[in-house]
């Protein structure tokens, strides 16, 4: 709407007043957009200036340009929208080496049930990973895994997992997991640590060892905390090694009593501890047989080329049934090796 003039606001509360007087006395008529309440309008009001808002704009839905622009110019209310433009689905995913992926990779092939909490990790209840199914609220995986392993009795031994993160448990977990240790829940319950609380921005919190202001803080040893909370096995894995990863968790379902795995690795985006720098990987059409384990794990630079798509002199098979072959966008890969480790064939391989 290049007629007309606007004033963002990057903080809404305590209101800009200055800001807004000063922009309110350069315009001739005032429109505050927001979407639901007309909580800004109000303010603006009661601070003694015109302006316009619910009067044209709706109380419901998601604002879209063409709702606002029938609203500024039609003077009209509408939650109707433009045509939608079809583009490719594009559903919510872990970043490209998320250390989440690896785990969650795990735990979809075990045939356990998987309670899950609030976080990144949460996206892994979608295909292709299927690795949780359940989430309710923050905190709630390690009561729904403790309850479950009571209900199940012996039908739920070595079945029931309870997953959530390092922030979400030092909000509002450690209770429940006092609760199941000293009730003697069975289940085992994983703490994915990538240091920080990623969802919501990358705030701190007591087990980074820093403070939101980013000073220096006491550090909180969560495997020790486990321990004094009375539970019976605590582990420590790193995500990115697929193999090891299995083997913990698939010990400690088939261990009596209750159990902490602790996955640890830091967030991909998020890395105070480790700066390493790794190389991105290729796959080597002259070895992949296109049997489609890589892609599903649903890392965003890993897509799939069908032989019917490609011009005859780019097709290598290399099995009978083959139907094409991945390939890994070097520009989007982090090297976290996750894909090689699932490839049977050495398939995919560092770039030169
Ligand atoms: S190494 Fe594989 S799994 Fe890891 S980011 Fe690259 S493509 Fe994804
Ligand atoms: S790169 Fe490996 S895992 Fe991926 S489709 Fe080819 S053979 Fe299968």
């Amino acid at each position: 709407f290049p007629e007309f003039s606007y004033l963002k606001l990057g903080m809404v509360h305590p209101l800009p007043e200055k800001l807004i007087r000063e922009f309110a006395a350069k315009v001739k008529k005032l429109y505050v957009i927001e979407e639901l309440d007309p909580f800004i309008e109000e303010q603006i009001r009661a601070m003694g200036l015109e302006v316009a808002g619910k009067d044209v704009f709706p109380f419901t839905n998601e604002f879209d340009p063409g709702v606002i622009e029938t609203a500024l110019k039609d003077k009209k209310t509408t939650t109707v929208r433009l045509p939608e433009v079809v583009i490719p689905p594009r559903p919510p995913n872990l970043c490209p080496g998320c250390p989440h992926r690896g785990l969650f990779h795990v735990l979809g092939k075990l045939k356990t049930f998987v309670a899950g909490d609030i976080g990144c990790y949460t996206l892994s209840f979608m295909k292709p990973l299927e690795g949780m199914h359940s989430c309710i609220c923050m905190g709630a995986s390690i009561g729904m895994a403790h309850g479950m392993s009571k209900a199940l009795k012996e039908k739920g031994k070595g079945k029931v997992v309870g997953v959530i993160g390092d922030g979400t448990f030092l909000h509002s977990g450690i209770t429940p997991l006092l609760n199941m240790a000293y009730n003697q829940g069975e289940a085992v319950i994983v703490i994915c640590d990538n240091r920080t609380t990623a969802m919501t921005g990358m705030q701190e919190h007591p087990g980074t060892g820093y403070t939101l202001q980013g000073a220096k803080a006491k550090e909180l040893d969560i495997f020790a905390l486990a321990k004094v909370l009375g539970i019976d096995s605590v582990r420590v894995i790193d995500p990115y090694d697929i193999k090891n990863t299995r083997e913990v968790m698939r010990e400690e379902l088939a261990r009596p009593g209750s159990s902490v795995v602790i996955s640890r690795r830091s967030c991909v985006l998020f890395k105070r501890h480790e700066t390493e720098i790794r190389k991105p990987l290729r796959v080597d059409a002259n070895k992949c047989v296109g049997c489609r384990n890589c892609i599903g794990l649903g890392c965003p630079p890993i897509a799939w080329r069908k032989f019917a798509d490609m011009p005859a002199d780019q097709v290598i098979k290399n099995a009978k049934k083959q139907e094409g072959n991945s390939f890994i966008d070097a520009d989007l890969c982090t090297g976290c090796t996750i894909c090689q480790q699932v490839c049977k064939v050495g398939a995919i391989v560092e770039e030169e």
